[in-house]
């Protein structure tokens, strides 16, 4: 039995949650010491113990929980999320149309009202994360609910329920034919190998697909490319198909040489004509500045934290660092594609990270445009934070 709870939320929080702000935050409640296990129902009322709204405890970096419903009697079983579901599918409708792109988001979260858990589609195959304990405590209803809405060859899950949301090790699979991995999916006509059973990353982030494809569309023609942070290079791939003259890939994992080296592969582009580089992008930036080299179109797309050897990198307080030795190589009318998935800062603070980083190098720079999550990351106006994708194509002017 799932338990239930009325958690009394302070006044000052109050009018948030009556205007549907979704996230239930540590800091908006009274009674914090009744709330035990995750997966418990929890009903927020006002201190006049008048009902504000219902959702679920569970723990994730964010907060304590998500509000899944306005109405009182609501009970989360499998019609309630069937029917989460469906309308979530029948907004990608567009997207399972397309031929040309057979991976995508069909779930986003609280965006599609349902906070702790996403859902990704790989050319029939379903990938559930699970984000807290708590909406995994749900995970019967909730997969009863996505076998009976849709046509799967299989369904795959990651753990994350650590509060940094960190991958728990575990085997993967849970229903319906196991893949043989890598499964080639598309985005855009461009091939991709992804594995759904080697850890948390399965090969390819798909919030940056539109970026992706403007590059290649856009930006990289005749141009000398340097993809820094690259993990299987999905860049790199667009550039060079776009007609970049060379491509140079560069992350710190070992892995990321043969997963960049079979993504180039997969798509009929001679890899040994590309440069692919294990290292720490902060030594080559240092290798670059003493050889002179210099790129036309440099892509930034590091991780909100990283942990290596010699440094520990957070977006928040070193991307105008990371900007600073890019401009150094980049170009005059070269262009920089700054990107950052932190949700510790949003698009104003981000602009002003790009404008410090400019005018400390004292150079001139325009903002060519500038990009957020796509149309399958579902995000709502009353939880704007879920939209921590920031992306925007800088011009170097000189
Ligand atoms: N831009 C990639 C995704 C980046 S994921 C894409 O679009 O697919 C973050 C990557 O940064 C990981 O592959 C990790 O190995 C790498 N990384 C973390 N710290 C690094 C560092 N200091 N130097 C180079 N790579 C680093």
């Amino acid at each position: 039995m799932t338990k239930e709870v009325r958690i009394k939320i302070k006044s000052k929080f109050v009018s948030k949650y009556r205007n549907g702000f979704p996230l239930i935050l540590q800091d908006a409640i009274i009674n914090q010491k009744d709330l035990k296990d995750e997966g418990t129902i929890v009903s927020l009322t006002d201190e006049k113990n008048s009902f504000i709204a219902k959702g679920y405890y569970g723990r994730q970096n964010k907060g304590y929980g998500w509000v899944l419903s306005k109405n009182e009697h609501e009970k989360f079983d499998k019609g309630f999320f069937k029917n989460r579901l469906l309308t979530a599918i029948n907004r990608r409708e567009p997207f399972f149309a397309d031929k040309e792109t057979t991976a995508f988001r069909i779930f986003n979260g609280e965006g599609d009202g349902i906070g702790g858990i996403t859902i990704d589609y790989f050319d029939g195959f379903y990938l559930i994360n699970w984000y807290s304990k708590g909406i995994y405590h749900f995970k019967q209803p909730i997969i009863e609910a996505l076998q009976e809405s849709v046509d799967f060859k299989g369904i795959y899950q990651k753990k994350r329920f650590d509060v940094k949301g960190q991958y728990v090790e575990d085997d993967d699979f849970v229903m319906g034919e196991r893949g043989e991995f890598p499964i080639i999916v598309k985005e855009n006509g461009v091939n991709f190998a992804v594995y759904l059973n080697e850890g948390a990353m399965v090969g390819v982030f798909l919030d940056q697909r539109e970026v992706r494809k403007t590059i290649r569309d856009k930006y990289a023609s005749g141009k000398n490319m340097l993809n820094t942070f690259s993990y299987t290079g999905a860049f790199s791939v667009f550039a060079a198909l776009g007609g970049a003259t060379r491509t140079t890939s560069v992350d710190l994992a070992n892995r990321s040489k043969p997963k960049t080296i079979e993504q180039f592969s997969l798509n009929g582009i001679d890899y040994e004509a590309q440069d692919i580089i294990v290292e720490d992008v902060f030594q080559y930036f240092k290798y670059a500045g003493r050889k002179n080299l210099k790129f036309d179109l440099v892509v930034l797309d590091p991780p909100s934290f990283a942990r290596s050897k010699k440094l520990v990198f957070s977006a928040e307080k070193d991307y105008t660092k990371l900007l600073k030795e890019t401009i150094a190589i980049t170009e005059d009318q070269g262009v920089i594609v700054a990107s950052t998935n932190s949700s510790a800062f949003g698009m104003g603070k981000f602009k002003g990270f790009i404008k410090k980083a400019f005018e400390e190098t004292n150079t001139q720079y325009k903002i060519l445009e500038e990009f957020s999550l796509p149309e399958d990351f579902r995000t709502i106006r009353e939880y704007k934070e879920g939209n921590y994708l920031k992306v925007v194509f800088v011009k170097k002017l000189g």
